[in-house]
Formats: structure tokens, C-alpha cells, sequence
């Protein structure tokens, strides 16, 4: 796990011993199920070191290491696929609450075994559409921190996303590539929503080159109850527009 050590290392994360034998099963399980079951195209050792570990950790630099800390401190993970970047955070950050939701069953079954292997008892998998969970009380606004990578387009995303987070709450949105567009797109969405556009943070990680982004809105008013609408049209229908 050296390159998963040292990347963090350069994010401000020093891995305990714990933290290191927990993401080498991590990388065990994820490697031999994925042979039966279609979880990741990244499965060589150095890369998801990098792909998909690094890679989730750096949603850390969105928040100061105080915010990071703060009892009752809280993560939902919108799409989290294999677990993506949820669990990361979660190896890195035990104590706090992390939901994982994914509207795949299958996930949720791998996501369970990883859990109960790595000893997360903090975590826990909610299977569904977000447009539907997004609407019961139990997890509607109550979240510090909600992230999402790889899931939809940034107005679509901003519709899932928003709705989980508590007011004073962040989305951080995990982006590759040209976003300017999208963002800009976004903005409409964003302030329908009740979020504020806060930073679009660059990664400056030579092992993460290549043009990621973390996208951090504030969640400053209410989600009206509208949304999210129902399953299907935040993909279809995005909230397109704005500056
Ligand atoms: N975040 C992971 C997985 C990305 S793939 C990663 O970066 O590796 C996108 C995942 O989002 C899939 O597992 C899919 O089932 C899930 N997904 C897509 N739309 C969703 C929705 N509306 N509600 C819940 N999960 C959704």
C-alpha cells in the first residue's frame, strides 16, 4: 500500500496500521469478486491504490480537518458502485456515520461483505433510487457531507445529491475533465435546490493528474419538497441554465 500511503500522506493523512491492512482487504475482496461480479475496470494493485483509494481521499481537502472531526459528523455516498468514495473515507474517519446507497442490489451485497470484513460499524447500504430515499424523513436533509462520484452530469447530480444534505452541509461532487460547462450548466439547478456554488477545487496530486475536480456546494436553504422529481427525470429533464 506504499502509493496509497504516500498520495495521502500528501493530503494531510497519515494511515495508521489498522488503515492499511483494512484497505489491503479492501483491494483482496474487491479483486476476487470482481470475477464473478462486474464491480471495477481498475484492478491492478498500483491503480486502485491510486484509482480508486487516492482518488476518494481527496475529498478530505473540501473540508478543513476541524469540520472533518465534529461529533455527529455524517456521510451519505450517492451511487457508491463498489464503495467508491465512501468506504475510503469511512477507513479513514470510523467514527462518523456513513450511508452507502446504491439502487443495484448486487452492489449492496459486496458492500455489506466489505463492511462486516473491514469492521466499519459505523456504515451502513441503503438500497434504492436516490429521487425515492431523498424523500424519507429518516435521511432527508440530516447530512454533513454528501458525495458522489461518476454517478450523472452536475445538474443531475445536484438534484439527487442536494436534498441529503442538512443546511450548513456540503455536496462535494467528484469530477474528471473539462467541467467549466457543466458547472456553469449547473447553476440553476444549484439555487433551485437550495445549495450555493463554494469552490471547484483542482487536485493537485502528481498521481492524479489528470484534471480532477472536487466541485463543493453549500447547502444554504431548504430543498423544496418537489425534489428530487420522480425516478428517471433528473436524468432526462435536468434543471438546465443560469449566468
Ligand atoms: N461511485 C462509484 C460508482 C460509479 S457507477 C465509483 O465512482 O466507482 C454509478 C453507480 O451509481 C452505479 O452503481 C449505479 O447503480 C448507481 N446509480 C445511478 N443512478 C442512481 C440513482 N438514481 N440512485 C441510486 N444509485 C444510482
Amino acid at each position: 500500500m506504499q502509493k496509497l500511503i504516500d498520495g495521502a500522506r500528501k493530503l494531510g493523512i497519515n494511515l495508521n496500521d489498522k488503515q492499511i491492512t483494512q484497505f489491503k482487504l479492501y483491494y483482496q475482496e474487491l479483486v476476487n469478486w470482481n470475477k464473478k461480479f462486474n464491480l471495477t475496470t481498475i484492478t491492478d494493485y498500483q491503480e486502485v491504490q491510486i484509482k480508486h483509494f487516492l482518488d476518494s481521499l481527496t475529498v478530505t481537502l473540501a473540508l478543513t480537518k476541524e469540520e472533518l472531526r465534529q461529533p455527529g459528523f455524517s456521510i451519505i455516498d450517492i451511487g457508491t458502485g463498489a464503495g467508491f468514495p465512501g468506504i475510503p473515507l469511512n477507513i479513514f474517519l470510523p467514527e462518523s456515520r456513513l450511508v452507502l446507497l446504491d439502487s443495484k442490489a448486487k452492489k449492496a451485497t459486496f458492500l455489506q461483505h466489505i463492511i462486516e470484513q473491514l469492521e466499519l460499524s459505523h456504515a451502513e447500504i441503503v438500497v434504492g433510487r436516490a429521487e425515492e430515499i431523498a424523500h424519507q424523513p429518516l435521511f432527508r436533509q440530516i447530512f454533513t457531507l454528501v458525495v458522489s462520484r461518476a454517478v450523472a452530469s452536475l445538474p443531475t447530480l445536484v438534484e439527487l445529491a442536494l436534498p441529503f444534505c442538512q443546511i450548513g452541509g456540503e455536496f462535494v461532487a467528484q469530477k474528471k475533465g473539462k467541467i467549466k460547462q457543466e458547472v456553469i450548466q449547473a447553476s440553476k439547478a444549484i439555487e433551485s435546490l437550495g445549495g450555493k456554488l463554494k469552490q471547484v477545487k483542482k487536485i493537485e496530486l502528481e498521481e492524479l493528474s489528470d484534471e480532477r475536480y472536487l466541485i463543493i456546494i453549500d447547502k444554504i436553504y431548504p430543498t423544496p419538497e418537489k425534489y428530487p422529481r420522480h425516478p428517471g427525470i433528473p436524468v432526462r429533464r435536468p434543471i438546465l441554465g443560469g449566468e
